[in-house]
């Protein structure tokens, strides 16, 4: 089996809009993340803002608290003057920090305008401490500098509040854009997920379309090999011997058997098996009746996918009944042939077959293509058969005919001239045949004929030629058998003869005799003509001298 290679899926047309989907989805989080800094910034400068403004107002009540001292307490003033300076320009600083930060801001020109009134009434004051008009000093402090740090104190507040409500809204446009970005990167993962999946899933289907087209390569090459294989057989017997090399490995994990017609009409046998799992038929437990086999009977392809439909089990499947099987008739020229049948009773070693059904879905067009090719090689083989069985056979006996009689004949002697072996020969003639034609007719003439030589076939080894010489004469010549066993074998033959009781058409025919002439090679002639004169002189003299009897012909000729 050849292997097959992993291929990657190619780019096709339709994933054009799910690339774009992602780049569009790759562009909005870029800006949400971009549009997030820029928040972030806008927070962080508010809330700088924010903490300058703080200190500022915390300066600004040290100032505050720094000027009532003075002036309550006129004998410190050299010692704080400076202190209230410091702070003054630090106040100073971070205005112009704020202004720097949000240079176009109404709030912050407010709290500069406030800030240099309140400054220039806190100069006045001291001013006045300096001169010593304590009295002046309180007066202008409470007209002048006590408004004006209520006024700064004011904007200051309002500006900080200004700034806090940018900051949470800064922070709540940010916090959207933080969960836009998370949501669009969720988003782009999933989809990228997505398509690895299904890229992966289609990866795992062009790899199985490529282990199935393996498959299906490596099937129809078996099937062609075994074709010509078969196509080279002399017998049916070859063929089966080569269905039987072949069925494995075209149907793998699974248990088969192929049934053949046989000589009983409605009969098939079973006459090759594969696998662990075999119906169990009943008497000799090869022989399906047709009636039993679902297929059989409807002349096509049966399965357990059927069974559930309509029909149900095929009866001769037996226990424990197969997870699942397919039968398809072997049909050639309008003839059921057999049937070819294919099951599994354990889950299946390999990925392929998932399931009853997948292996009678994956394996039916394959079962049915070798059932093809199986019925028709057979009826082929069928027709030669009958064809040489026609061209040596005599058709009313089944017995060998002459011409192929003399041909093996002298062949036989040839070898056993080599060998240095012998030959038995045995001529039979019924006795007083033409009675049996006058009495009862020509076709109990037949009969008789019929089962003489049926006998003499069941009586003869595999190597040894039953031939029909002629009208009611017989030749059996036995190969290695020596003239004593010949002699043997024929008066066997005349005995077991002797006691056959024919019917016909309900009748008995009464006794039948034969007369039997023998002789043998190399004692009676080396030749087929004088060793078969020899045999016909022998039983010549056989009737010559009563009938029913055997006679060995003279030692070196008649
Ligand atoms: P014998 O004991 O001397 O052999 O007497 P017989 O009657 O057997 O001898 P005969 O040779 O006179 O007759 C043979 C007959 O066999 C003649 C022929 O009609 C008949 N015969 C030959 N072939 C067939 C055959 O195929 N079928 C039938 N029914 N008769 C046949
Ligand atoms: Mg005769
Ligand atoms: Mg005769």
């Amino acid at each position: 089996m050849g292997t097959p290679e992993t291929i990657s899926p190619p780019i096709d047309k339709r994933r054009i809009p799910g690339l774009l989907v992602l780049i569009l989805v790759f562009i909005i989080a870029l800006a949400a993340v971009s549009a997030n800094a820029a928040l972030r910034r806008r927070v962080q400068e508010s809330q700088q803002a924010e903490n300058s403004l703080l200190r500022l107002q915390m300066h600004a009540y040290h100032f505050s608290a720094l000027e009532w001292e003075i002036i309550g307490n006129p004998e410190i003033y050299s010692e704080i003057v400076e202190d209230v300076r410091n702070v003054h320009y630090e106040v100073d600083r971070l205005i112009r920090e704020l202004e720097q930060l949000d240079p176009n801001s109404e709030n912050l020109r407010s709290v500069r305008q406030a800030h240099a009134a309140y400054d220039s009434a806190v100069t006045e004051v001291f001013g006045l401490i300096a001169a010593g008009d304590f009295d002046q000093a309180r007066l202008v402090d409470e007209r002048q500098v006590e408004p004006s740090f209520n006024v700064f104190s004011q904007a200051l507040e309002s500006t900080g509040a200004t700034y806090s409500a940018k900051a949470k809204q800064a922070e709540s446009v940010g916090d959207l854009g933080t969960a836009l970005v998370l949501i669009f990167t969720a988003a782009a993962i999933a989809l990228l997920f997505w398509r690895f999946q299904k890229a992966q899933v289609a990866t795992e289907v062009a790899n199985t379309e490529q282990r199935a087209l393996a498959r299906h390569r490596d099937d129809f090459r078996l099937l062609n090999e075994m074709g010509n294989r078969l196509r080279t057989c002399l017998t049916v017997a070859e063929a089966y011997d080569i269905i039987a090399n072949f069925a494995r490995p075209l149907f793998p994990n699974v248990s088969g058997a192929l049934y053949v017609i046989n000589t009983t009409p409605g009969i098939f046998e079973s006459v090759i098996t594969w696998g662990e799992s075999q119906p169990r038929l009943p008497g000799s437990g090869r022989e399906l009746s047709q009636d039993k086999c679902w297929a059989l009977r409807r002349g096509q392809m049966y399965t357990s996918e059927d069974s559930t439909s309509h029909g149900g089990l095929c009866p001769y499947l037996g226990q424990p009944r197969p997870d699942g099987y397919l039968c398809v008739p072997m049909l050639a020229r309008g003839e059921t042939l057999g049937v070819l049948h294919l099951r599994y009773s354990k889950p299946p070693r390999t990925s392929e077959i998932q399931s009853a059904e997948g292996m009678v879905v994956l394996k039916r067009q394959l079962a049915e293509t070798v059932a093809e090719h199986i019925a028709l090689a057979l009826a082929n083989l069928r027709l030669q058969e009958a064809l040489r069985y026609q061209a040596i056979r005599d058709p009313l006996t089944g017995l060998f005919n002459r011409r192929y009689m003399e041909e093996t004949f002298k062949r036989e002697l040839d070898r056993a001239s080599r060998r240095k072996t012998t030959v038995g020969v045995i001529m039979l003639d019924i006795d007083n045949f033409k009675l049996f034609n006058d009495t009862f007719g020509h076709a109990a003439g037949d009969a008789v004929l019929i089962e003489v030589s049926a006998l003499l076939k069941a009586h003869v080894r595999g190597e040894d030629i039953p031939c029909r010489y002629g009208g009611e004469e017989l030749l059996l010549i036995l190969l290695e058998a020596q003239l004593r066993d010949t002699h043997r074998r024929a008066e066997q033959l005349r005995s077991e003869i002797q006691h056959l009781s024919v019917q016909y058409e309900g009748q008995s025919l009464g006794a039948i005799t034969v007369s039997l002439g023998i002789a043998s090679y190399p004692e009676h002639g080396a030749t087929v003509e004088s060793l078969l004169a020899a045999a016909d002189s022998a039983l010549y003299r056989a009737k010559n001298e009563g009938r029913n009897q055997s006679v060995v012909a003279q030692a070196g000729g008649e």
